[in-house]
């Protein structure tokens, strides 16, 4: 909650007239202007995007995604939130989308302030439109979900998402959720939704909408309601969002909360348990195992008539590129990857790595019309999922060898079997892993082959020209 730098950063570059590499009359001299559009697939590691490449394209395929000009990693660093000189070695959104956006490490939970001592940390976005640099969010996540906020905003927990949930304190397992700290009146800057609002940003597209009708902390009027009158265009379907006005900033909330996967298990299956038969349940080494049933994936009906991520982030393209001479920010996030990996269903996270690929294509498309345009794709932590032998190459050494988690085996379009393991824990939710991440980029001169997260921030503004503060 505590805010050091932003203002005195915003009172240098006043000073030193950085905001004035907006329109100029002569646009022959003009330098053309540059873009970053950085894509996450949360939770998008190495496995996900092969148990997505086999199933898409098959096994000798390629996505999109691997014919990037670089490819190589970033590490994934955490802090412990009462020992920021200790490491964690499992991240979640908020922290890593926090050095992402920030250039800073923090703890998990936390969005844009540092650990321990919580302090506001500025961000790659509030940089960029200091400098009258136009900038965009968007994620099939709700808008206020920690990818997305570590970009816009400062709060000391991701789950104060409204004016309704920023006044509860709660206990949640070994985290005190403390939301009230953060309220106006104490001095912060309130909810995620209502700091969204009062951004600069030039558009945020996803779900959420539950978030934004709650009222304003001490108004009578609803966030959306704030929006709108803060000069947001407030778009709730597919029709409002093709045909929204290109000079209108926009706030897009095409969903309660998050928006569904665009896939699903056949028949809503997710990931089962092998089932021993009584004797092996009995006896550990004698007995069989019947493993889950094979299954393909199919359109999951509850996403049907929502924007596709490709849909928004042409439409996003379409908004920050419009007469604009100083350039842009675009973020886009693939959330489901990672929602549906938590809830160990394959097909919904494969559905994932698709829609990253979709508006991938677009980004890059818009890239061989505006050279200036770097493109980096990346994923904020691992996850859970992981491919497993179908047939075990310990089998027939005498006793029953099979998975201790559960299972998918999926029937690949090229009629083969991919038996996809979920083994992190006991809960009803799997858990983030902690391995490297995968970084790629259309222009192998701006990325080293390894750097940390925190890099991609310095990466993302030195290619923006902002000036350091
Ligand atoms: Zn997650």
């Amino acid at each position: 909650m505590k805010r050091l730098a932003f203002n005195s950063l915003i009172a240098l570059i006043t000073t030193f007239g950085f905001t004035q590499v907006s329109a100029q009359p002569d646009l022959a001299t003009q330098p053309i202007p540059k873009n970053v559009i950085l894509i996450i697939g949360d939770g998008m590691d190495d496995h996900q995007i092969t148990i997505a490449r086999n199933y898409l394209k098959g096994a000798a395929g390629r996505l999109t995604l691997d014919n990037m000009a670089q490819r190589g990693v970033a590490q994934v660093l955490t802090v412990a939130e009462n020992d920021p000189k200790k490491f964690v070695y499992v991240a979640d959104s908020a922290n890593s989308a926090t050095a992402i956006a920030t250039g800073q490490l923090t703890s998990r939970g936390r969005i844009a302030t540092t650990a321990g001592d919580d302090n506001d940390l500025t961000s790659i976005i509030e940089l960029a439109s200091a400098a009258n640099i136009k900038t965009g969010l968007v994620s099939n996540s709700s808008v206020t979900d920690a990818t997305m906020a570590a970009f816009y905003a400062h709060i000391n927990m991701r789950f104060c998402q409204s004016p309704a949930s920023i006044e509860k304190t709660s206990d949640f397992g070994q985290m005190t959720i403390d939301c009230p700290q953060d309220l106006q009146a104490n001095g912060g800057l309130g909810s995620i939704a209502e700091q969204l609002v009062a951004s600069n940003l030039d558009l945020a597209l996803g779900g959420g909408i539950k978030y934004f009708r709650p009222k304003v902390e001490n108004q009578s009027m609803s966030v959306i309601e704030l929006a709108e009158q803060l000069g947001f265009e407030v778009l709730t379907s597919t029709k409002q969002l093709q045909s929204a006005p290109l000079d209108k900033k926009w706030l897009g909330l095409f969903a309660p909360s998050d928006m569904p996967a665009r896939l699903r298990g056949q028949d809503g299956r997710s990931a089962e348990e092998p089932q021993p038969d009584i004797t092996h349940r009995a006896l550990s080494s004698k007995g069989e195992v019947r493993m889950p049933e094979p299954m393909i994936c199919e359109p999951n009906p509850k996403s049907k008539g929502l924007p596709h991520l490709k849909l928004m982030t042409d439409r996003a393209l379409a908004h920050l590129s419009q007469d604009n001479r100083s350039g842009f920010f675009l973020m886009v996030e693939s959330a489901l990857i990672d929602k549906e990996a938590h809830d160990r269903r394959a097909c919904g996270s494969i559905g994932g790595v698709e829609q990253l690929d979709e508006a991938l294509d677009s980004a890059l498309a818009f890239a061989q019309k505006n050279p200036n345009t770097l493109i980096i794709v990346t994923a904020d932590h691992s996850q859970s999922a992981q491919i497993v032998p179908e047939n075990s190459l310990f089998k027939g050494v005498g006793v029953p060898v099979y998975t201790p988690g559960k299972l998918v085996r999926l029937r690949t379009p090229e009629n083969s079997l991919m038996a996809i393991n979920y083994a992190t824990n006991n809960f009803i939710k799997e858990e983030h892993t902690g391995a490297n991440v995968p970084v790629f980029s259309n222009d192998a001169a701006s990325l080293p082959s390894m750097l940390t997260q925190a890099d991609l921030f310095h990466v993302i503004k030195n290619y923006l020209n902002i000036p350091n503060n």
